[in-house]
Protein backbone atom coordinates (compact mmCIF):
# COMPACT_ATOMS: atom_id res chain seq x y z
CA UNK A 1 0.00 0.00 0.00
CA UNK A 2 0.96 3.90 0.08
CA UNK A 3 -0.47 6.41 1.45
CA UNK A 4 -3.15 7.73 -0.93
CA UNK A 5 -4.60 4.47 -1.09
CA UNK A 6 -5.25 4.73 2.28
CA UNK A 7 -7.68 7.40 1.57
CA UNK A 8 -5.80 10.71 2.91
CA UNK A 9 -6.38 13.70 0.90
CA UNK A 10 -3.89 15.97 -1.16
CA UNK A 11 -2.81 18.53 2.09
CA UNK A 12 -1.50 15.42 4.02
CA UNK A 13 -0.09 13.63 0.63
CA UNK A 14 2.05 16.67 -0.07
CA UNK A 15 3.23 16.52 3.73
CA UNK A 16 3.86 13.20 4.16
CA UNK A 17 6.26 13.25 0.76
CA UNK A 18 7.91 16.71 2.20
CA UNK A 19 8.68 14.28 5.61
CA UNK A 20 10.10 11.83 3.25
CA UNK A 21 7.97 8.62 4.33
CA UNK A 22 7.81 6.52 1.65
CA UNK A 23 4.79 3.95 2.52
CA UNK A 24 2.09 3.39 5.42
CA UNK A 25 3.87 1.71 8.48
CA UNK A 26 1.89 -1.42 9.62
CA UNK A 27 0.15 0.60 12.31
CA UNK A 28 -0.91 3.57 9.84
CA UNK A 29 -1.53 0.97 7.27
CA UNK A 30 -4.34 -0.65 9.77
CA UNK A 31 -5.56 2.57 11.58
CA UNK A 32 -6.00 5.09 9.05
CA UNK A 33 -8.54 3.38 7.06
CA UNK A 34 -10.36 2.71 9.76
CA UNK A 35 -10.31 6.66 11.47
CA UNK A 36 -11.16 7.65 8.17
CA UNK A 37 -14.26 5.66 6.84
CA UNK A 38 -16.27 6.56 9.46
CA UNK A 39 -16.48 7.58 12.99
CA UNK A 40 -15.81 5.22 15.13
CA UNK A 41 -13.97 4.50 18.11
CA UNK A 42 -10.20 2.42 18.49
CA UNK A 43 -7.93 0.47 20.36
CA UNK A 44 -5.06 0.09 18.92
CA UNK A 45 -2.16 -2.36 20.28
CA UNK A 46 1.18 -0.74 18.85
CA UNK A 47 4.30 0.14 20.48
CA UNK A 48 6.32 2.92 20.26
CA UNK A 49 8.38 3.45 17.78
CA UNK A 50 6.26 2.14 15.34
CA UNK A 51 4.76 4.98 13.55
CA UNK A 52 1.50 5.24 15.62
CA UNK A 53 1.69 9.29 16.15
CA UNK A 54 0.67 9.18 11.99
CA UNK A 55 -1.54 6.73 12.66
CA UNK A 56 -3.87 8.83 14.61
CA UNK A 57 -2.27 12.50 13.42
CA UNK A 58 -2.90 11.99 9.90
CA UNK A 59 -7.12 10.66 9.95
CA UNK A 60 -7.34 13.44 12.77
CA UNK A 61 -6.39 16.45 11.19
CA UNK A 62 -8.13 14.92 7.91
CA UNK A 63 -11.19 14.98 9.80
CA UNK A 64 -11.63 18.35 11.86
CA UNK A 65 -13.05 21.46 10.18
CA UNK A 66 -10.33 23.84 9.48
CA UNK A 67 -12.85 26.60 9.13
CA UNK A 68 -14.15 26.59 12.56
CA UNK A 69 -11.60 27.20 15.45
CA UNK A 70 -13.10 25.48 18.71
CA UNK A 71 -11.56 22.55 20.03
CA UNK A 72 -12.24 19.24 18.09
CA UNK A 73 -9.73 17.07 19.00
CA UNK A 74 -8.07 16.48 22.01
CA UNK A 75 -4.76 14.23 22.62
CA UNK A 76 -3.49 12.97 25.99
CA UNK A 77 -0.14 12.05 26.56
CA UNK A 78 1.86 11.23 29.51
CA UNK A 79 4.37 13.55 29.51
CA UNK A 80 5.53 17.17 28.89
CA UNK A 81 7.81 16.21 26.24
CA UNK A 82 5.77 13.37 24.59
CA UNK A 83 3.04 16.65 24.16
CA UNK A 84 5.89 18.86 22.60
CA UNK A 85 6.87 15.89 20.44
CA UNK A 86 3.56 15.38 19.13
CA UNK A 87 2.79 19.11 18.63
CA UNK A 88 5.65 19.19 16.49
CA UNK A 89 5.09 16.44 14.23
CA UNK A 90 1.28 17.72 13.95
CA UNK A 91 3.10 20.92 12.54
CA UNK A 92 4.78 18.99 9.80
CA UNK A 93 1.73 16.89 9.41
CA UNK A 94 -0.74 19.95 8.62
CA UNK A 95 1.74 22.33 6.81
CA UNK A 96 -0.22 22.60 3.96
CA UNK A 97 -3.59 22.28 5.90
CA UNK A 98 -3.94 26.11 6.64
CA UNK A 99 -5.99 27.54 9.78
CA UNK A 100 -4.91 23.92 11.56
CA UNK A 101 -3.78 25.04 14.90
CA UNK A 102 -2.29 22.72 17.50
CA UNK A 103 -1.72 23.92 21.15
CA UNK A 104 0.40 22.01 23.76
CA UNK A 105 -0.50 22.10 27.57
CA UNK A 106 1.54 20.56 29.98
CA UNK A 107 2.60 21.14 33.51
CA UNK A 108 5.19 23.06 34.73
CA UNK A 109 5.25 26.26 32.88
CA UNK A 110 2.69 28.75 32.82
CA UNK A 111 -1.31 28.35 32.53
CA UNK A 112 -1.63 31.88 31.55
CA UNK A 113 0.57 31.38 28.46
CA UNK A 114 -1.32 28.01 27.51
CA UNK A 115 -4.63 29.95 28.45
CA UNK A 116 -3.75 32.74 26.01
CA UNK A 117 -2.52 30.38 23.14
CA UNK A 118 -5.83 27.96 23.37
CA UNK A 119 -7.83 31.68 23.27
CA UNK A 120 -6.17 32.02 19.86
CA UNK A 121 -7.80 29.05 18.52
CA UNK A 122 -6.58 25.52 18.82
CA UNK A 123 -8.65 22.98 16.95
CA UNK A 124 -6.15 20.37 18.60
CA UNK A 125 -4.71 20.47 22.05
CA UNK A 126 -2.31 18.01 23.33
CA UNK A 127 -1.95 17.79 27.36
CA UNK A 128 -0.96 16.16 29.70
CA UNK A 129 -3.97 14.66 32.04
CA UNK A 130 -3.24 16.74 35.30
CA UNK A 131 -3.15 20.27 33.36
CA UNK A 132 -6.12 19.84 31.24
CA UNK A 133 -8.20 19.23 34.21
CA UNK A 134 -6.75 21.94 35.65
CA UNK A 135 -7.54 24.15 32.95
CA UNK A 136 -10.62 22.51 32.69
CA UNK A 137 -12.16 23.23 36.13
CA UNK A 138 -10.86 26.54 35.88
CA UNK A 139 -12.63 27.08 32.64
CA UNK A 140 -9.87 28.00 30.38
CA UNK A 141 -10.68 25.24 27.97
CA UNK A 142 -14.20 24.68 26.66
CA UNK A 143 -14.35 21.06 25.02
CA UNK A 144 -18.32 21.34 24.52
CA UNK A 145 -17.45 20.43 20.99
CA UNK A 146 -15.16 17.83 21.37
CA UNK A 147 -15.45 15.30 18.55
CA UNK A 148 -12.27 13.36 18.50
CA UNK A 149 -10.20 12.58 21.93
CA UNK A 150 -6.76 10.24 21.43
CA UNK A 151 -5.56 8.71 24.63
CA UNK A 152 -2.08 7.74 23.54
CA UNK A 153 0.18 5.66 25.18
CA UNK A 154 -2.46 5.09 27.74
CA UNK A 155 -1.14 2.57 29.76
CA UNK A 156 2.13 4.75 30.64
CA UNK A 157 -0.36 8.06 31.40
CA UNK A 158 -2.29 5.13 34.07
CA UNK A 159 1.39 4.05 35.48
CA UNK A 160 1.65 7.74 36.32
CA UNK A 161 -1.20 8.18 38.40
CA UNK A 162 -3.28 9.84 35.43
CA UNK A 163 -6.61 7.49 35.94
CA UNK A 164 -8.63 10.32 38.37
CA UNK A 165 -8.13 13.07 35.80
CA UNK A 166 -8.79 10.81 32.38
CA UNK A 167 -11.49 9.31 33.43
CA UNK A 168 -12.60 12.83 34.69
CA UNK A 169 -11.63 15.03 31.43
CA UNK A 170 -13.32 11.76 29.24
CA UNK A 171 -16.93 12.28 31.86
CA UNK A 172 -16.83 15.79 31.14
CA UNK A 173 -16.39 15.54 27.17
CA UNK A 174 -19.01 15.19 25.01
CA UNK A 175 -20.78 11.87 24.59
CA UNK A 176 -21.04 11.68 21.23
CA UNK A 177 -17.75 11.95 19.99
CA UNK A 178 -14.87 9.48 18.95
CA UNK A 179 -12.14 7.83 21.37
CA UNK A 180 -9.03 6.36 19.37
CA UNK A 181 -6.66 4.19 22.08
CA UNK A 182 -3.01 3.29 21.65
CA UNK A 183 -1.14 1.47 23.94
CA UNK A 184 1.88 -0.44 24.42
CA UNK A 185 0.47 -2.89 26.50
CA UNK A 186 -3.38 -4.27 27.70
CA UNK A 187 -3.52 -4.08 31.90
CA UNK A 188 -6.92 -4.08 33.58
CA UNK A 189 -7.00 -0.23 34.02
CA UNK A 190 -6.57 0.35 30.31
CA UNK A 191 -9.11 -2.11 29.42
CA UNK A 192 -11.53 -0.65 31.67
CA UNK A 193 -11.42 2.81 30.75
CA UNK A 194 -11.88 1.35 27.02
CA UNK A 195 -15.37 -0.48 28.63
CA UNK A 196 -16.07 2.26 30.54
CA UNK A 197 -15.78 4.72 28.07
CA UNK A 198 -16.16 3.61 24.54
CA UNK A 199 -18.35 2.13 22.29
CA UNK A 200 -17.61 -1.40 20.64
CA UNK A 201 -14.11 -0.41 19.42
CA UNK A 202 -12.66 -2.03 16.36
CA UNK A 203 -9.12 -3.53 17.97
CA UNK A 204 -5.92 -3.72 16.03
CA UNK A 205 -2.50 -5.22 17.28
CA UNK A 206 0.98 -4.46 15.38
P1 LIG B 1 6.18 7.26 16.53
O1 LIG B 1 6.00 5.78 16.76
O2 LIG B 1 4.92 7.93 16.14
O3 LIG B 1 6.90 7.93 17.65
O4 LIG B 1 7.12 7.41 15.22
C1 LIG B 1 8.47 6.95 15.22
C2 LIG B 1 9.31 7.63 14.11
O5 LIG B 1 8.99 7.11 12.82
C3 LIG B 1 9.10 9.13 13.99
O6 LIG B 1 10.37 9.73 13.91
C4 LIG B 1 8.34 9.33 12.70
O7 LIG B 1 8.65 10.54 12.09
C5 LIG B 1 8.77 8.15 11.87
N1 LIG B 1 7.75 7.67 10.92
C6 LIG B 1 6.42 7.55 11.17
N2 LIG B 1 5.77 7.03 10.12
C7 LIG B 1 6.70 6.79 9.16
C8 LIG B 1 6.64 6.24 7.82
N3 LIG B 1 5.49 5.83 7.29
N4 LIG B 1 7.79 6.15 7.13
C9 LIG B 1 8.97 6.56 7.68
N5 LIG B 1 9.10 7.07 8.93
C10 LIG B 1 7.97 7.19 9.67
Amino acid sequence: TNFSELGLQEDLLKAISDLGFESPSEVQAQAIPILLEKDTDLVALAQTGTGKTAAFGFPLIQKINLDQRHTQGLILSPTRELCLQITNEFQNYGKYSSGLRTVAVYGGASITDQEKQIKKGAQIIVATPGRMKDMLKRGMIDISQLAYCVLDEADEMLNMGFYEDITDILAHSPKEKSTWLFSATMPKEVSNIAKKFMNSPKEITV
